[in-house]
Formats: C-alpha cells, structure tokens, sequence
C-alpha cells in the first residue's frame, strides 16, 4: 500500500526480499505463503540469468512445493575423486545428485511466488537502507515490518544494517567454467579432482548434464594464477577434443558463516549470509534451505504481527546447520593448504563417511542427518 511522505511515495509491504536468486525466492514464496504481503526485488532484467553455476545439486529441500522438476538435466550417482599420487576413490550411490537448468528453476520458483501472491519487481537494484527504508536507483523507496537480505556473495546491503560481510581473498572461492560438449565422460559421472598441480589450493570438477558437461575450476582468491588459466590447462589435459559453448565465471563465499543473520528485523539468507558450503563452494542447497526457514518465520511474524523478538527462531532452526557450516569450513582449510600430503590425509580421515555412502540406501540416511 502507498504511503506519502515529504512526496516520495513510499510502498508498504510486510515483508521486502532483497535478490532473487535460490534464497531469495524460497524466502518470498514461504513468507507469501504466510499470507504476508511480499515483494520480492532483483536488479537483474531476467530471473537467472545470467548463470554463474556449475548447477549441480544433490537433493530438494524445498519438495513440499511439488515443483515439475523439468528443470532436472540429468542425474549422476557416480562420483569420481581423482586424489594426489594418482589416487582415486570411486562412489557409486543410491542417491541421486542432479545437473539442473538454474534458469528454468528459479523461473519456476519465481511463477510459485507470484502464485502465492508474492510481487516480483526486475530492474530494480537496492542501493541502500535508510533506517526502516529500502532505497533503490530509480529514487523509490519500500518500507517493511521485515527485509529479507539474499543478495548473494557480493552481498553490500547487510553492512548497512551493521553486518560485515566483507570475505577475505582466502575466503572467496573463483570459478571458472566451460559448459562443453564431446566430453567423454560417464552419462551419470561427477568427476572432481583435487590435486594442486591440476588446481592449486582448489579443486576442478566435470559434471555431465547428458549430452554436454559442465567442466569448471575453483580456486581461492588468495592464489596468484587467474581461474580462467587454470582451467584452459585442465581442459588441454583432460578434454582436448571438446568444445566450448558457454562460459561462466564468478565467486563463493568459502568463509565461516556469518553469526549475526538476524538483526531487528532484518534477516540474512543464502550466500549473503556465506551459507555456502565452504568444503565444496556448493550453496544453492543451503540457499533454498535457509531461504525456507526465514521465509515462512517472517511471513508468520509480519502477518500476526507478532514482537520482532520472534524471529530469533530463525537462530534455534539454523543452529545445527550452522554447525555444520563450521564443520566445512575446517575441512576446506585442512584441504587448502596446498600440500598433497594434507589432502590425502584428509581424505583418509573421511573414508568412513565415504564408505556409507556406498551403502546404498543408507546414503540417503546420511546426507538426511547430514542436512536434516
Ligand atoms: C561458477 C560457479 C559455479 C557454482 N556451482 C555451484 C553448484 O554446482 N552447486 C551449488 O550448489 N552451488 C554452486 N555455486 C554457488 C551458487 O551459485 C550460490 O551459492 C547460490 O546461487 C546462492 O544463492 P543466493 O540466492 O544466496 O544468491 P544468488 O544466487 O547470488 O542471488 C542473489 C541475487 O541478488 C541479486 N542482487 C544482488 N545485489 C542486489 C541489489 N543491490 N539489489 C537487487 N538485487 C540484488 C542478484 O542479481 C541475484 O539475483 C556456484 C557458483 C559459481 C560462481
């Protein structure tokens, strides 16, 4: 609802989403479901485009949405680990991880808020926070009971409800990737390889999406070599006679998680929050996740108008995967340290875990405890 003020004209809403990518769209739909009046704003023009993703992911939280899972390129339940001194640990598991097509995903996530009621404004890139006010570009200004901030790794909007969210060059992980067909790899394969002279302190990755593949690099920001070397080199060795037909490049956040996601009534989600999960950089699971919980909670809270104290439930849900997030953060250190010696060791000290998972349907037991 329109509220005037010095004449600028000033939308009201319960709750504002700023970004429109995994978390921020779980975030929107669940909190429209709430029955909260919900916008959600994307300085993009295009729901998911343009896509910065190597689109792997192994489960749906979100499944009680009944999305059409068109968007599922294919499914891998092969996972090869090529280790220093030309060690290789095989998995092949009852559990399905899954190549996706972001686009057509986060459209469909976007078609489900709007179903819900939510609002989706494009174009329209927040510049700032004015006490309770969302400034953006073009001069308008929103006003909610709750700001959902899911403006991803660059995120900018948190520090100025007082979050830090600034990662250092250790802590960011750059990608690279080639969207490629005639790869020869296995129609079901994930292949990573950890091995410093292919990746230094990262690691490279092909993951096949049936009749192409997405084979990619990552690397900390604290590495000298650019991300884009790196990988024509590992293309050269290990996929010569392949061709390219999209590239993509872009950031993770391989850092702790931050601590302070909910401030007043603001709540941090996604890699805004550096949700991702620093041992593999993978975050479009603990976007959705993340996205979920402070979604449906905020919705609640604006729509009952229940004390902003309410939304610390956010904090008791969060906390296990939280500790998870800290759990992988100690991984990726032990992992980049540049040393092959560290890797292989660590890898060792993961054997139990991998051999689970070759336990077929207990895989999905574990990952269930894993990620709840
Ligand atoms: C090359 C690459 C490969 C990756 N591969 C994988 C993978 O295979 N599997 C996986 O799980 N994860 C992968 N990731 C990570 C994954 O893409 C992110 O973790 C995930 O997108 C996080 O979702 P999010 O909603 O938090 O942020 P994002 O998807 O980044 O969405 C943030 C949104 O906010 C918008 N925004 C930002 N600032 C503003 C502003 N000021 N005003 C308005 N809108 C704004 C952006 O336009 C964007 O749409 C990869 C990342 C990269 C770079």
């Amino acid at each position: 609802m329109p509220h005037g003020c010095n004449g600028v004209v000033i939308e009201m809403y319960d709750v504002v989403v700023i970004g429109g990518g995994p978390g921020g769209l779980a975030a929107g739909i669940y909190a429209a479901m709430e029955g909260a009046s919900t916008v959600i704003l994307d300085r993009k023009k295009e729901i998911g485009r343009p896509v910065r993703c190597a689109e792997g992911t192994f489960f749906e939280v979100i499944s009680d949405l009944n999305l059409s899972k068109k968007w599922v390129v294919n499914t891998m339940n092969e996972a090869i680990v090529y280790l220093p001194k030309d060690k290789k640990i095989s998995v092949k598991t009852s559990l399905e991880g899954m190549s996706i097509d972001r686009v057509v995903f986060e459209k469909e996530l976007a078609m489900k808020a709007i179903k819900y009621g939510a609002e989706l404004m494009l174009n329209k890139n927040v510049i700032r926070i004015n006490g309770g006010d969302v400034i953006l570009a073009d001069g308008s200004k929103l006003r909610a009971k709750i700001v959902i901030i899911a403006d991803g790794v660059e995120s900018k909007i948190a520090r100025y409800v007082g979050v830090r969210t600034k990662l250092r060059p250790e802590d960011l992980g750059v990608c690279a990737q080639y969207t490629m067909v005639d790869v020869d790899v296995g129609r079901h394969t994930a292949e990573f390889y950890l091995r410093n002279d292919i990746v230094p302190r990262g690691y490279a990755w092909v993951f096949s999406r049936g009749d192409e593949a997405n084979v990619g690099v990552i690397t900390l920001g604290s590495v000298r070599r650019r991300a884009i070397e790196i990988l024509k080199d590992f293309v050269e060795k290990r996929c010569p006679g392949a061709r390219a037909v999209r590239f993509t490049a872009g950031c993770v956040p391989l850092s702790l998680p931050i601590n302070r996601y909910v401030v007043k009534n603001f709540m941090l989600v996604g890699d805004a929050a550096r949700f991702s999960n620093a041992a593999g950089g993978g975050g479009i699971h603990t976007a959705l996740l993340s996205g979920k919980i402070a979604g449906e909670i905020a919705g609640k809270v604006a729509n009952r108008n229940l004390d902003m104290s309410a939304l610390e439930e956010y904090r008791t849900i969060w906390r296990k995967y939280h500790r998870r997030l800290i759990r992988n953060y100690y991984l990726k250190q032990k992992a980049t340290t540049g040393r092959d010696e560290d890797i292989i060791r660590l890898f060792r000290k993961l054997s139990p875990g991998i051999v689970l998972l070759k336990l077929g349907p207990l895989s999905r037991l574990f990952l269930k405890w894993w990620w709840g």
